[in-house]
């Protein structure tokens, strides 16, 4: 690992670790939007990301870190980020959940998120909205992940689309690197910060993680349980995230679905 100020270069061999646990990560996130049914709490569904993560032989990158008490992320609604599975929360056809899932295995770490609906069920256009939106932001992102383009290249195409589809887009909350510790240097912001921040280069690995609502950006922490992060105004919340691999030609999207557990 090579740190400066503004960055991490990965090493191939950190990379060949970063990469499984990638796509360890990868693997349980999307075993959960099936694992979900109506009925269900959200501290039911984060056992069974609990039991999903302890299969592949790796352990939660969340469980713990900073004190947070759950093996994912689980946040339903308005719930932008941050929220824990509990008994009494219960899923209903219709909600929308974000899970935010993390494996660390062998010295790497993965990092990725999506935003689904539960059950079968046709959900309002503005809902159907806010997801495609979210999760094509992401993919703009990503696209400008790419040796020599700078930060702030990454951050203006996910603002363009949020301003695009009129939706909030949050700001206290923002992308990192991600590698072999959970959040390393740079932020990666989702709107334009300022400053140009720093050049992308082969061997950063960055989580790019867009959170767009259907109201206003600003959010509010839960002051008993002071993680789970709500929209203000309490309009519904999505967060779709990758990481990706920057190289000397095309972004190497490393929680890219490729097998399911
Ligand atoms: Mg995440
Ligand atoms: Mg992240």
């Amino acid at each position: 690992m090579r740190k400066d100020r503004e960055c991490i270069l990965h090493t191939a061999e950190e990379i060949v670790h970063i990469r499984r646990a990638a796509e360890l990560t990868a693997q349980v996130r999307d075993a959960l939007p099936k694992a979900c049914v109506p009925g269900m709490s959200t501290l039911e569904l984060d056992e069974i990301a609990g039991c999903l993560i302890a299969r592949t032989g790796g352990k939660s990158a969340f469980l713990g870190y900073g004190g947070f008490p759950g093996n994912i992320c689980i946040s339903v609604n308005e719930e932008v980020v941050h929220g824990i599975g509990r008994a009494d929360r219960i899923l209903n056809e219709g909600d929308i959940v974000s899970v935010d899932v993390g494996v660390a295995i062998d010295g790497g770490v993965g990092d990725s998120a999506l935003t689904f609906v539960v059950g079968d069920v046709e959900v309002s256009a503005e809902v159907s909205h806010l997801l495609s939106v979210t999760r094509h932001a992401l993919n703009q992102g990503l696209a400008q992940c790419r040796m020599n383009n700078r930060i702030c290249d990454v951050s203006r195409a996910i603002e363009r689309e949020g301003n695009r589809g009129g939706l909030g887009i949050v700001r206290d909350y923002v992308g990192h690197g991600c590698g072999t510790h959970l959040h390393e240097p740079p932020e990666v912001p989702n709107f334009f910060c300022g400053s140009p921040g720093p050049l992308l280069r082969p061997g950063m690995v960055l989580a790019v993680e867009p959170m767009f609502t259907l109201g206003t950006w600003k959010v509010k922490t839960d002051r008993i349980n002071n993680w789970t992060v709500r929209t203000a105004d309490g309009k519904w919340a999505a967060h779709f995230e990758h990481m990706v691999l920057i190289t000397e030609t095309e972004p190497e999207i490393l929680t890219w679905p490729k097998t399911t557990c």
